[in-house]
């Protein structure tokens, strides 16, 4: 048959023995570092421990670097900077992956605690772009920290370890559920009702306290934390979902968990600049950052000016401007995207939405109504990455954010250009993206792997 027509492959038609086995060997190391990060904060501390391991060094603004130095700079402990210093001047660009390791969640309130017909509960408000109602009936766990009056800081992490208790939010039963069932979704389950059930056993011991549940949980609270229900004001406590990462399919192809988007890509960008070896033409720099799932506000977010402060020091120190520097960089805004699902055919247009095992999904724009509020990537930087992919076998596709007008979405991608980087979308898709549980494939995070490693060797 002739070349004219455009033929899309699933990598597993064409993989190799050695390329399966680097595939799924590769997913390992994923596991585990999802498992280990259910915050944006312990993601990164996950990204600090891995870095350390692999010779990078905490990068103080103003310090000097030469080629060849392997560096991270941590802002407010929930975004990460590395960077690889390369041999060129930084006058001629840098190669940037930019992900995001803040996931949707319920975050609690500041005044969360209450007792109500004698069960204690925690109220929420959620963080990100989720459906209410696969909240409810899922075991779930708390991570975060607290700020005591003293300005002590404690860490609280609960519901993983296995003699760990977890907690839930509960739903009606169908036997009453008639009036439930005619409403909306959107009406039945709202954002009010997402109170996380912590607890049962009035505690006698005192007398005089009037609630007596919730004062048997403050204690335990206490006695485990020493933290008190005003400390609930200075806290940042995350209710995630409890369930494991783990293999999914007879075949153990894919991946479910919590908090793929964006992990998944933080991950590839995570190792594909700890794997470097030597030193880059460019300067090889993997970001990630917080807040995306809220627009990318905050100062750990992408918006926030605290990477021209580390890209600045870098420029500075070698007399260069640092938008000359980003004039010439480019970057892989490397986050996830919708893979197509049969089961919900009607969202997507199936000749372009990504495929699951189709490689790392380059998405042209993100964006709503019209591509609005998208990077909206040219011609020329789809090129780039078209030659570049094909000279290191990346396995990759072209993807799109469901159908016209079906919905839509950003990312970081927006905020780089901004900055007038030249940048495009790239990641793994993700079937029941933003849910609880989510799926990916282990031969699409290891082509997005190998895609920022391309990026990596880009002159
Ligand atoms: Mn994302
Ligand atoms: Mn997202």
């Amino acid at each position: 048959m002739s070349d004219l027509f455009f033929k899309p492959k699933n990598i597993y038609e064409t993989a190799s023995d050695e390329l399966t086995t680097a595939i799924y060997a590769y997913a390992e190391g994923y596991k585990a570092f999802l498992s280990a990060g259910r915050t944006e904060r312990e993601s990164v501390a996950e990204a600090v421990t891995l870095a350390k391991s692999k010779g990078f060094w905490e990068y103080v603004p103003g310090e000097k670097v030469k080629p060849g130095d392997r560096i991270y700079f941590v802002n407010a402990g929930k975004s990460i900077t590395l960077a690889v210093i390369g041999s060129r001047s930084l006058r001629e660009g840098i190669n940037i992956a930019a992900a995001h390791v803040d996931a949707p969640r319920l975050d609690l309130k500041a005044n969360p605690l209450y007792e109500d017909s004698e069960l204690a509960y925690l109220k929420t408000h959620y963080y990100g772009g989720i459906k209410k109602y696969q909240w409810h009936n899922i075991p779930l766990e708390l991570r975060g920290v607290v700020v005591k009056a003293d300005g002590s800081s404690q860490k609280v992490s609960i519901g993983s370890d296995p003699g760990d208790p977890q907690f839930v939010i509960t739903d009606i039963l169908p036997h009453l559920g008639d009036s439930q069932l005619n409403k909306t979704v959107r009406d039945a389950f709202p954002g009010e009702g997402l109170n996380i059930l912590i607890g049962s056993r009035p505690n006698s011991g005192d007398k005089d306290e009037k609630e007596l549940v919730k004062y048997g949980v403050m204690k335990l609270i206490n006695e485990k934390y020493g933290i008190i229900e005003e400390d609930f004001l200075s806290a940042e406590i995350e209710v995630v979902p409890a369930h494991e990462v783990r293999d999914i399919g007879f075949d153990r192809s894919m991946v479910g968990g919590y908090g793929h988007d964006d992990r998944v890509c933080g991950y590839a960008a995570l190792t594909a600049i700890l794997d470097l070896e030597g030193i880059p033409d460019k300067t090889a720099v993997a970001l990630l950052v917080d807040k995306e799932e809220i627009g990318s506000e905050g100062v750990a977010g992408m918006q926030s000016r605290a990477f021209e402060r580390f890209i600045g020091s870098l420029t500075r120190s070698q007399g260069v401007s640092i938008d000359d520097c980003f004039a010439e960089s480019l970057c892989l805004s490397t986050d996830v995207c919708n893979a197509f699902d049969p089961n919900f055919a009607e969202v997507s247009d199936k000749r372009n939405n990504a495929k699951v095992n189709y490689g790392v999904a380059l998405m042209k724009h993100t964006g709503s109504r019209g591509k609005s509020g998208s990077n909206d990537a040219s011609a020329e930087t789809i090129g780039k990455f078209r030659k570049l992919f094909a000279e290191h076998s990346v396995a990759w596709q072209m993807g799109e954010l469901g159908k016209v007008d079906a919905g839509g979405g950003g990312t970081v991608a927006m905020f780089m250009s901004r900055r007038n980087i030249e940048t495009i979308d790239a990641g793994v898709p993700v079937l029941s993206m933003h849910a609880p549980f989510e799926v990916i494939a282990k031969s699409d995070l290891y082509m997005t792997y190998k895609a920022i490693s391309a990026l990596y060797s880009y002159k």
